[in-house]
């Protein structure tokens, strides 16, 4: 007889220090970390395959953190691997402020297309909202929510608010 076990293998790599914050938690001002944990499905101690990728911000005094997206992820990643060569004096202050202001002009970038997007998609369930009867907007919101996107739920509120104005 043959047993195969496996079981969950969890590695944490550190990209240090990020940007500075007051700790809501333990009230302490310190350069947050970046951690990101990778849970391995491994057989016989060997890592088969990456099962999850958990992305952690965190206070270094009392472990405080908040959960990042891959997107969030790879912004302060940047800014830590920054202030690490700076710490290692790989570059000048000069360098790490010009690398960091580089660095915060394309997240700013990247989040006004991400906005743009948002604007555009709501403008369409707007647009869709105005399409539907009074009755079938009431259903919606009353009945039928669950199974639509949230966006449109909104839309269809202030369309509805939009009418019962009219009306009056
Ligand atoms: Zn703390």
């Amino acid at each position: 007889m043959f047993f195969i076990f496996g079981w969950n293998h969890q590695d944490t790599t550190s990209y240090g220090h990020v940007e500075e914050h007051l700790c809501q938690n333990c009230h302490n001002r310190e350069f947050w970390h970046l951690n990101k944990i990778t849970t391995y499905f491994t057989v016989f101690f060997i890592p088969i395959f990456i099962q999850e990728n958990c992305y952690w911000y965190y206070c270094p005094t009392c472990n405080y953190g908040i959960k990042l997206d891959k997107d969030e992820f790879l912004n302060y990643k940047s800014i830590a691997e920054i202030n690490s060569y700076f710490l290692e004096n790989k570059i000048t202050e000069e360098d790490r402020i010009k690398k960091l202001d580089e660095t915060y002009s394309n997240i700013e970038k990247a989040n006004q297309l991400k906005k743009a997007k948002i604007i555009a998609e709501s403008k369409n369930w707007v647009e869709l909202a105005s399409k539907k009867t009074t009755n079938e907007l009431l259903t919606i919101i009353n009945e039928e929510r669950n199974e639509f996107n949230p966006a449109f739920i909104i839309a269809a509120e202030i369309e509805i608010k939009k009418r019962n104005t009219i009306n009056k």
